[in-house]
């Protein structure tokens, strides 16, 4: 099982060298707490905690997963206990309200830690990234009482949350949910239907678990417009605060899943459940959208973290595994053969796991940074174009990240060669993790209509807009840097196609409606390659100016050099797939009648 160390050195990179923290921060309202000492400590003190006490606990959640028995659910060892320490530690209210006990801090230091904590143990950290759900949206649309009962009670980590929207029949289509809310004389609402797949539905590591329910009231508009939000707790709060009587909200069982063992996913049963409404009645939908942007950028931590993990188990195993000769003559003649870590082949293994992780990071700290600011602008203007970039890049991040995520964690597996299929190295478990990343929280499919139908097209282009300008300005300031030319001339092209492919994707849609959902996914996956050539150009200018003005840290940089050559060479060229396909038409997609499909 591979040790997970946290990229320390890469994490400080992205934060201070590439995204200039200590100006974002100085620039936000209320983040004065957020100096760079404070940052520097936060990051040391989350990277032991995830390193010492969450990492050895990752395999040990994936052997013994979670067992249900009555309705209660068993953590797997040391899940509780390590839950115990987070909480004394004060993470659950790093960047939640001061109104309501939190530390006010700034959310992209909370990505930073939830980043370290993802990759230690992705199922442990989904019970806080739950309640982190739940607590945005209370603290975004809840009442006053509802914020002094619920949210207090989050931020100090003494309850959890969930986020009850799928049911039997529809996750993708949240429009047909069947869930019902009747009003109470008293205000309150009898909650009744089952939920299933709910992440952290039920556990041992809280005294009370708050369910963010969707719903629908009597007489409620058909589809999306018909849906309202409801507060749901495990236990009522008594008058005093405290967990009091059980409600009728119970976990009939848990699903048997391919990986995230140690994360419990319920079944969860509402019978007559007493809730409260969040937000305006059938406005539930818009309500979760409004932290959903936060949501999915926690989501796409998922595939940063598989890359990580998978990167390091394997590139500590390809230094150490003999296997054969150099091609170009042996480079440990003393050895019986070379280490793996000397073939061409095993290189692009490591190198795509490498430049994944440390892309994906650079992404996330980008959109994590636009979340500060839409919370903390301190000017309108910044804060809408802070939005407007945010609402662009998630879908990218979330559905990207995840499918390239997933595709370095089977690298990492592969590195092992036969032993990558044994449990005890861990590279199965990160395997079988992640695959889920790209199905929760909105399907790839889903993000990528959201990215080209939602985003992009209904906005005539302006949200792309938003982020090509941003990436024409790069390539003007640098086109007469020399040293850079490599990275700025594709850069620069990539810029221009990406807008043309737009015009000619929203042209043909215009025609037929189905282009959009033909051409939707490899629309999203281009981007993403585009965005990542834009991270990995600025990368690189960094790397090369730190080696101008002089550094001890020569290999670093020059290795962030390096990693930018092999995205540009061995990685980039994907878009040209997908630019092709996303312009081949519905029709060889459609044409086929369904009874056609006939097995
Ligand atoms: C381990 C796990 C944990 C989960 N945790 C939670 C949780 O905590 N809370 C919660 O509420 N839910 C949770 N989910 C549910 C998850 O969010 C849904 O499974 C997911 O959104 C997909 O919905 P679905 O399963 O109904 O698939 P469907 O919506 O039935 O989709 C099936 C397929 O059809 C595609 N599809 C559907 N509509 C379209 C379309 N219009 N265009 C193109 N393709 C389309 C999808 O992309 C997908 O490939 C969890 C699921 C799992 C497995």
């Amino acid at each position: 099982m591979p040790e997970y160390k946290a990229p320390l050195r890469d994490i400080k990179f992205v934060m201070n060298e590439l995204l200039n923290s200590e100006q974002h921060y100085a620039n936000l309202e209320g983040a004065e707490d957020a100096t760079p000492d404070m940052v520097d400590a936060i990051i040391q003190e989350g990277a032991k905690f995830c390193e010492q006490v969450l990492s050895p606990l990752n395999q040990v959640g994936d052997q013994e997963g979670c067992t249900w028995s009555e309705g209660g659910v068993k953590t797997p060892t040391g899940f509780k206990e390590a839950y115990q320490q987070y909480v004394e530690g004060g993470w659950p209210s790093m960047t939640a309200d001061p109104n309501y006990g939190g530390q006010g801090l700034p959310h992209s230091i909370g990505l930073v830690v939830s980043e370290m904590v993802g990759t230690s143990n992705w199922s442990w950290g989904m019970y806080p990234g739950l309640s982190h759900g739940a607590t945005n949206t209370i603290e975004e649309h809840g009442t006053e009482e509802q914020k002094q009962t619920y949210l207090t009670k989050l931020i100090s980590g003494e309850w959890t949350g969930t986020m009850c929207l799928t049911e039997p029949h529809c996750g993708s289509d949240l429009g047909t949910l069947r869930t019902k809310a009747e009003p109470n004389a008293d205000g309150t609402y009898s909650i009744t239907g089952t939920k299933i797949f709910i992440s952290a539905g039920e556990h041992d590591m809280a005294e009370n678990i708050v369910h963010i329910v969707l719903a629908r009231l009597p007489g409620a508009p058909e589809g999306t417009k018909g849906i309202s939000l409801f507060i749901v707790p495990k236990q009522l709060p008594n008058e005093d605060g405290s967990a009091g009587e059980r409600n009728a909200v119970s976990c009939g069982s848990l699903e048997h899943k391919m990986g995230i063992h140690g994360n419990a996913t319920c079944v969860m049963n509402f019978d007559g459940a007493k809730g409260w409404l969040i937000g305006p009645e059938n406005k539930g939908l818009n309500c979760m959208f409004t932290f959903m942007n936060t949501a999915r950028i926690g989501t796409a931590i998922q595939g940063l973290g598989a890359a990580e993990l998978g990167f390091q188990g394997s590139l500590a195993y390809a230094k150490d595994r003999l296997a054969m000769r150099s091609l170009s003559g042996p480079k440990n003649p003393d050895g019986i053969a070379d280490p793996i870590i000397v073939h061409p082949d095993v290189r692009r293994m490591l190198l795509t796991q490498k430049v994944v992780a440390e892309g994906a990071r650079a992404l996330i700290y980008l959109a994590g940074q636009q979340v500060d600011v839409v919370h903390s602008g301190k000017t309108e203007e910044e804060r809408k174009h802070a939005d407007a970039l945010l609402g662009f890049l998630t879908p990218i991040a979330k559905a990207f990240l995840t499918e390239i995520g997933y595709e370095s964690a089977n690298l990492g597996m592969q590195v092992f060669g036969g032993h990558g299929f044994i449990t005890e190295w861990g590279m199965e478990q990160n395997v079988r993790d992640s695959r889920i990343g790209m199905i929760y929280e909105g399907t790839t499919g889903i993000q990528a209509l959201d990215l080209l139908g939602r985003k992009v097209l209904m906005t005539q282009g302006e949200a792309l807009k938003v982020f090509t300008k941003q990436v024409h300005v790069f390539c003007k300031e640098n086109a007469d840097n020399e040293q850079l030319k490599e990275f700025i001339e594709p850069l620069a092209a990539i810029n221009k196609e990406w807008g043309d492919l737009t015009m000619k994707v929203g042209m043909t849609a215009m025609k037929n409606r189905e282009e959009v959902g033909a051409a939707a996914v490899d629309y999203l996956m281009y981007s993403g390659y585009a965005v990542f050539a834009y991270l990995w150009a600025r990368m690189a200018k960094v790397a090369l100016d730190k080696m101008a003005d002089g550094t001890s840290e020569e290999m670093f940089y020059n290795a962030k050099v390096q990693s930018a050559r092999f995205y540009f060479k061995r990685l980039l060229p994907r878009t040209k797939t997908h630019a092709e396909t996303m312009l081949a038409g519905s029709d060889s997609l459609l044409d086929m009648p369904e009874e056609a499909f006939a097995i």
